[in-house]
């Protein structure tokens, strides 16, 4: 996997056409200034969402008399980071195919991701909404039924605690008789994805300086010596460590290892108290489909609804606001099926984001030229891991949580485009059919 030398060039940087809601009800965050100088330092970092944080924070910690810099090409918790549900779990399957062993080296990576997460939150007071509540999975119909079966079975077998959840307490709990099976599990953290991001970026140690609307676009390699470019700076570095989420391929790393799908997410105005009080449940939820087709909705902590559905390939990453008005017209109907009370409740906020999907449970992870270090994990956890471990790997050290992210598999080679779009575009027709209800 290591390749001699690497000389890539990307014109291709995030592109947001819409409004991200947890970045949009927040106060606004004063920038870091975008990198204009010619700088020499011991570790890049590029990327600042959830693996490029604990990257930087983890070598500034292990090198203390180093220098780190982190360049990122928009705002830290604007992007893909802070897009997400904010459903920090330490381990996550829904009913798939599964290897006992594999998912203990994944769990122990989970919950390293998540308690180092919850760490943070406490330590610097971050002002992200942070919520034990746990995540109550749900199923509509029979495909989320049979998920919901499996991944029971395996939660059995690994041993994680769950209490299931009749039909008419959830129906009573949450104010709708949408669903049929329901498993509640604790453990998890839920939090305002953007908040978090913003506050971790600003108790990242001294050593480490943060520039933003630094999109990297020219990296060149050759044996120990690392260029890399902004449109209006440079930094030569002794070490690189690429954690650009699905970015990695414009980068030349990684190229056809992983899928790039978009997915997206509304958020409503705050509820009123009349309308908070059809949720029995209390003043906040998270409810997680088993089936593919199905959402993730959460009540979050500050009276919001904010629905997640609808998964579009997306290799540019690229969200242009031309499908959102479909888009946020499907949620809108899948929040009034499910409760016909809120039908006048506005969602001001829609937005988008992609994530990498690799094809065999696998992470990209290592070093990929002499000196170039890359990760893409998916979830806020894996990322995080993933982010501390890939400095652990850049600094030399070894760990037991170091072997279990090694001993993952590494991603299967995916079929080159044309081929991959229409394997793509099968797999989500066959979900949408079979979770139809779901949605
Ligand atoms: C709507 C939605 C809901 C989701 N819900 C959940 C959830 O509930 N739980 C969960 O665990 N996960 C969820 N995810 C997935 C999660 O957000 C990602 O897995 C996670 O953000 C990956 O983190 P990362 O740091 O690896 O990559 P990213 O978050 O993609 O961060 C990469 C960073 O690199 C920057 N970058 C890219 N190119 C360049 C460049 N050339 N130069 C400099 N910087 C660059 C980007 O701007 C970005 O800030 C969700 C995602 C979406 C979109």
């Amino acid at each position: 996997m290591v390749q001699k030398t690497l000389s890539s060039q990307t014109k291709h940087v995030p592109v947001f056409e819409d409004k991200n809601g947890w970045w949009e009800t927040l106060p606004q965050a004063v920038p870091f200034a975008p990198l204009r100088s010619r700088e020499h330092t011991n570790f890049v970092v590029v990327g600042a969402g959830w693996s490029g944080l604990a990257a930087a924070e983890q070598l500034a910690k292990t090198n203390p008399d180093s220098k780190v810099i982190v360049l990122e090409a928009d705002r830290a918790g604007y992007t893909v980071s802070g897009r997400s549900s904010g459903v920090l779990m330490a381990f996550q399957n829904r009913g798939e195919k599964h290897d006992l062993e594999l998912t203990r080296k994944q769990m122990r990576l989970g919950q390293f991701g998540l308690d180092h997460l919850r760490k943070l939150a406490t330590t610097h007071n971050i002002d992200c909404g942070w919520s034990e509540w746990g995540r109550l999975y749900v199923s509509a119909g029979p495909d989320g039924d049979h998920q919901m079966d499996r991944m029971l079975q395996i939660m059995d077998e690994i041993g994680e605690v769950y209490e299931h959840r009749s039909t008419e307490r959830m129906s009573h709990d949450l104010g709708t008789p949408f669903y049929r099976k329901g498993a509640f599990l604790g453990g998890n953290g839920l939090i305002n994805p953007a908040a978090f991001v913003q506050g971790w970026v600003r108790h990242l140690p001294e050593n480490v300086t943060v520039y933003e609307q630094s999109p990297l676009v020219k990296l060149e390699s050759q044996g120990k010596s690392h260029l890399l470019q902004t449109p209006e700076g440079e930094v030569t570095a002794d070490k690189v460590l690429i954690t650009t989420g699905i970015h990695l391929r414009h980068l030349g790393l990684a190229k056809n290892r992983y899928v790039s799908m978009a997915t997206y997410a509304s958020m409503s105005e705050p509820l009123s108290d009349e309308q908070l009080n059809q949720f029995k449940i209390g003043n906040e939820f998270c409810l997680f489909a088993t089936a593919a087709n199905g959402p993730t909705i959460r009540l979050t902590n500050d009276g919001r609804l904010c629905y997640r559905n609808v998964q579009k390939h997306c290799p540019s990453g690229a969200i242009h606001a031309e499908p959102l008005t479909d888009i946020a017209k499907r949620h809108r109907e899948a929040i009034n099926s499910r409760w016909p009370s809120l039908a006048d409740l506005k969602f001001p906020f829609i937005w988008g984001g992609a994530l990498s999907i690799t094809p065999n449970n696998s992470a990209i992870f290592g070093e990929m030229h002499p000196g170039v270090f890359a990760t893409a994990c998916g979830g806020m956890t894996m990322a995080t891991v993933g982010g501390h471990l890939l400095a652990d790997l850049a600094n030399g050290n070894e760990s037991s949580l170091l072997s279990d992210m090694m001993g993952l598999p590494s991603p299967n080679k995916l079929p080159p485009r044309p081929f991959l779009d229409l394997g793509v575009k099968w797999k989500l027709r066959q979900a949408a059919q079979r979770g139809a209800q779901e949605f």
